[in-house]
């Protein structure tokens, strides 16, 4: 385990974000098809705009499927993308980047979908000063957790530790209850 309270992060340091069930609440086997299928989880916009004071980055890192099996197109995504940074920036807070996998499982040849990690490394690409060992990544599902160990991040589990089994545990270096409790465990520091 690592004590969050105690790392020393400064703005070299980079979040990854996983998207549905950390910034915004997560359908179970449905995807946020529409603008207004889109919730703010509590306490999430408050928090990315501690966290954007803290890191020099904050990047979404989100799989995107249902595009792939044509429940939304890529610019119904883009439209919901567009709306959520408007009012992140309405609070205060800054996303850098968003990388989306949107292909189908079989149609991925380029690793895109967590937890392959493409999409961190095109953020490495996009970013070269990006440093995976000063890097932490927050997700609600085993895969986000792999996603970051595969890069060298430290992982940061959020909601409901039923969905880990006790084999998953190496993967998760802390836990926090949502990213409005990350952001105030890091803003003690
Ligand atoms: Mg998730």
């Amino acid at each position: 385990m690592v004590h969050l309270s105690k790392l020393k992060i400064d703005k070299t340091w980079t979040l990854f974000l996983d998207r549905d069930g950390v910034i915004n609440l997560h359908y179970p086997n449905d995807y946020v098809k529409h603008w207004d299928e889109f919730f703010f989880l509590e306490g999430v916009l408050d928090a990315l705009k501690k966290l954007s004071g803290v890191f020099k980055r904050i990047i979404i890192v989100t799989n995107q499927q249902g595009v792939g099996k044509g429940l939304m197109t890529g610019n119904d995504l883009q439209f919901i993308h567009d709306e959520m940074l408007k009012e992140v920036r309405k609070y205060g807070g800054r996303i850098h980047a968003i990388y989306s996998a949107t292909e189908l499982v079989a149609n991925d040849s380029k690793n895109m979908r967590k937890p392959a990690t493409g999409m961190a490394k095109q953020a490495k690409k996009d970013f070269p000063e990006i440093d995976f060992a000063k890097s932490i990544m927050v997700g609600d599902s085993v895969t986000d957790m792999q996603f970051g160990k595969a890069e060298g991040m430290l992982t940061v589990f959020v909601g409901d530790v039923a969905k880990l089994q006790p084999a998953h545990e190496k993967l998760v270096d802390a836990y926090c209850e949502s990213l409005g409790d990350f952001a105030a465990t890091i803003a003690r520091q």
